[in-house]
């Protein structure tokens, strides 16, 4: 059995000069089972080099590969195996394959290190991208708290309705009325057909937990930056604790990024389709005075009221129906 691995540094080669310089390396080196002492490190090349694992009849191995391990033999002699050679030619059971197992934890553990070393290096920075994404995110779910509490409670919870659905269309009923007699009797009949009036974008914003459970994250990731500056002397458990929320720094970032862009999305919406969404005439009155305005008309909210009939008059005679009804 090899060394254990956990408790030697293992090399890693960026470039075969790098092991062509070993004073045991010696080129197409034989490697195979009974030889086999133990794992030196990992090598990483643009260039691929042949693998010399030893096969049953005597042959090497040959297949290129650009990663892969280096072993040291018996003899104090080195040479190159391809990354899954071990497995294929040796098979799991072998001491190879399970020194490489072993390896591969302690590069990765290395890497994770090195990583976490480059977050932290890079801590009064982070510490201030969590600040001001704590900061933004604030100020972006005011900017949907505004626009919703502006209008009212009807308007709210049907846009988070539809937030939860996940249905972002407006759709309303044009009514058509058919007047006829029957039997001497006056009777009549309502025809419907249904109009979309436009699609609310950016909908996904609308939920409230999401903003509260990512500022938390962000500020126990910038507590953890924090604590991590007298980490030796905590304990191993927290220690890892304020790695596992470090490495979580960029991730949360993006998504913060990403919800930000959603909120300007929602908050982007033409308020046309919002006249369409409650009965409340209150309600309607303060978004017909968004689209007013944003149909390039200034005006008072009375204003907007007439603007608002005119323009459902302007649609009923577009659809030949007689009346529009909200659509719920
Ligand atoms: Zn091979």
């Amino acid at each position: 059995m090899g060394t254990p691995i956990t408790t030697i540094e293992l090399l890693s080669f960026d470039g075969f000069d790098q092991i062509a310089a070993l004073p045991g390396y010696r080129p197409d080196n034989p490697l195979c089972q009974d030889n086999y002492r133990k794992i030196l490190g990992w090598y990483r090349f643009p260039e691929k080099h042949t693998c010399c694992v030893q096969r049953p009849g005597g042959t090497l191995c040959g297949t290129p590969h650009n990663h892969g391990w280096v072993a040291e033999l018996k003899d104090g002699s080195v040479t190159i195996l391809g990354a899954d050679c071990a497995n294929d030619k040796f098979g799991a059971d072998s001491a190879v394959f399970k020194d490489i197992g072993l390896a591969l934890n302690a590069k990765r553990e290395r890497e994770r290190q090195q990583k976490l070393e480059h977050l932290l290096g890079q801590g009064v920075e982070y510490e201030q991208r969590l600040r001001d994404a704590i900061a933004r995110l604030k100020v972006a779910r005011r900017g949907i708290d505004e626009l919703l509490d502006g209008v009212g409670a009807n308007f709210r919870s049907r846009i988070e309705r539809m937030a939860k659905s996940g249905n972002a269309s407006v759709m309303v009923e044009g009514v058509k009325t058919r007047h006829y007699s029957e039997n001497g009797k006056s009777k009549q009949e309502n025809s419907v057909i249904k109009h979309v009036v436009g699609s609310l974008h950016g909908l996904s914003a609308i939920d409230r937990q999401q903003f509260i459970s990512l500022t938390v994250e962000m500020e126990h990731i910038r507590v953890a930056f924090i604590d991590a500056k007298g980490a030796e002397l905590l304990s191993r458990t927290l220690r890892s604790e304020i790695a596992r929320r470090i490495e979580q720094c960029d991730p949360v970032l993006m998504r913060a990024e990403q919800l930000e862009s959603m909120v300007a999305r929602f908050l982007d919406n033409s308020a046309w389709p919002y006249c369409f969404l409650t009965d409340d005439r209150s309600e309607r009155s303060k978004v017909a005075k968004l689209a007013m305005k944003q149909s390039g008309v200034q005006g008072s909210r009375e204003h907007a009221k007439t603007w608002l009939l005119l323009q459902e008059a302007e649609l009923c005679q577009r659809l030949g129906v007689e009346r529009i009804r909200i659509d719920r």
